[in-house]
This record gives C-alpha cells, sequence and structure tokens, in this order.
C-alpha cells in the first residue's frame, strides 16, 4: 500500500476542489480513517505526515494507540454506547458523534478535559442514520450550556450512500448552512466553526460545500478488514 501515494492524490484533489471553491487549503484537514487497518499500515500514515487518525470502535482504537507510540491525534468518528465513555474519553481530542443527551451527561462526568466535539446530524433523514435532525440540532446545542468539558467546534454528517452528487451535496449544503446559523449565534461553549463531512467517495463535493474536516479511509490507507479478522 502506497500511502505516500494516495496521500499526494488526494492532496491534489483536494487542492483542486479548494481552487475551485476560492477556499483556503489550510482550512481542510485529513483525519486518516484507520479503522478497517492493521497497527503496521497505521504507524506508515504516521510516518506519511498525517497526523489525525480516525477511529470508530472502542476496541480498535485503545489497541492501536497502546502499540503506537509516535504521536498522533485521535478522532472517535462512530458511534459511541453511554457505557464505554469512561473507557474512550481520556484518550480522544474530537468526538464526530455526539448525537445525543444522554451521551452528552456521561462525557461531562467522565471528562478531565475539554473534548472538541462535533454534533453528528442526520441531514438526510434516513431512518437508518446517527444524529439529529436538522430540526432539532439547535435546541440541542443550547442544552449543552452547562456541560463545561464539552466544546461544540462544529456539526458533522454522513451523506446518503448514492452516486448522486446532487444529493449528496445538498446534504452537504443543508449542513452548512445550518452550521452558519449556529455559529452566528455566539454560544460560548459550542463557536461552531468546523464541519466534518466527506469520505472517499465525496471529500470533494464536501469540500466545495465547506468541509473543513475530511474522513478519509479506503482511498488513503486501504482496507483489510478482510485479512484482520
Ligand atoms: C468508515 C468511516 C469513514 C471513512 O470511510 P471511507 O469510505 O473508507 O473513506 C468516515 N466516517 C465515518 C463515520 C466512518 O465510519
Amino acid at each position: 500500500m502506497q500511502i505516500d501515494r494516495n496521500l499526494q492524490q488526494i492532496q491534489q484533489q483536494i487542492n483542486q476542489a479548494c481552487i475551485r471553491a476560492n477556499r483556503s487549503i489550510s482550512d481542510v484537514h485529513i483525519v486518516a480513517v484507520t479503522k478497517a487497518v492493521s497497527i503496521k499500515r497505521t504507524e506508515e500514515a504516521l510516518q506519511s505526515g498525517l497526523n489525525h487518525l480516525g477511529e470508530n470502535r472502542p476496541e480498535g482504537l485503545i489497541n492501536k494507540q497502546e502499540a503506537i507510540k509516535s504521536p498522533a491525534i485521535w478522532h472517535y468518528i462512530g458511534s459511541l454506547q453511554t457505557r464505554k465513555v469512561k473507557q474512550v474519553i481520556h484518550t480522544i481530542q474530537f468526538l464526530h458523534s455526539l448525537d445525543r443527551l444522554s451521551l452528552a451527561d456521561e462525557i461531562q462526568k467522565r471528562a478531565e478535559h475539554t473534548i472538541d466535539c462535533f454534533v453528528q446530524v442526520n441531514v438526510s433523514e434516513e431512518e437508518a442514520k446517527h444524529g439529529i435532525d436538522l430540526k432539532d440540532v439547535q435546541s440541542f446545542i443550547e442544552s449543552l450550556h452547562e456541560h463545561n468539558r464539552i466544546r461544540i467546534i462544529g456539526l458533522m454528517t454522513m451523506a446518503p450512500n448514492t452516486s448522486n452528487e446532487e444529493v449528496i451535496r445538498s446534504v452537504f449544503k443543508g449542513l452548512k448552512d445550518m452550521q452558519i446559523k449556529i455559529a452566528n449565534k455566539q454560544y460560548p461553549h459550542a463557536p461552531c466553526t468546523e464541519l466534518s463531512m466527506g469520505m472517499s467517495n465525496d471529500y470533494e463535493i464536501a469540500i466545495e460545500e465547506g468541509a473543513t474536516y475530511v474522513r478519509i479511509g479506503t482511498a488513503l490507507v486501504g482496507d483489510e478488514s478482510e485479512d484482520l479478522t
């Protein structure tokens, strides 16, 4: 796996999407999603200069953190069970999947530092998707103003699994509109300046629509999940 080469190509695509959207490339961060690859390949990713790593299961996160000694910035990107909070909350800098009050309460209880969180939003309102409905985002964020261990730095969504670019784009636009609306409220606990959106198949559209964190797995580090189990 040539992570260096994948990264170069992805950076080029990101660069061009930024030019099309008249954005600065320094505002776009790549989170390398290592959930489906080995420790060895995760170390390769770090050597390629990727220092933001994303995992979606407590076990995967902890295994990698124990094995990997070089410094990394850890993002938890998957749905998080309340009872697993105490295992992971001390080891992450970013949580992309804050989607309910009971999870926020548990983080408030267990965290020893402020966690930068994205509220996960179900923009497309697919039944199977996690996340808060768009219409409930503002009241959810308002309800967190006393949770001083949580800083709402932005919103996160997953686009529907479709090849229809316009559908994907409208989901990203919907998230961006909500992000601006919340940011304009200037809540001290919720600066809400960031947008976590875009994966291997749709990160260019996401960047055109304002993504500041793209979460890229397969296109960057591949998928070894068949071999790992
Ligand atoms: C797996 C996953 C990704 C990365 O998906 P790819 O299609 O492999 O890039 C991004 N975000 C979340 C929440 C994921 O679970």
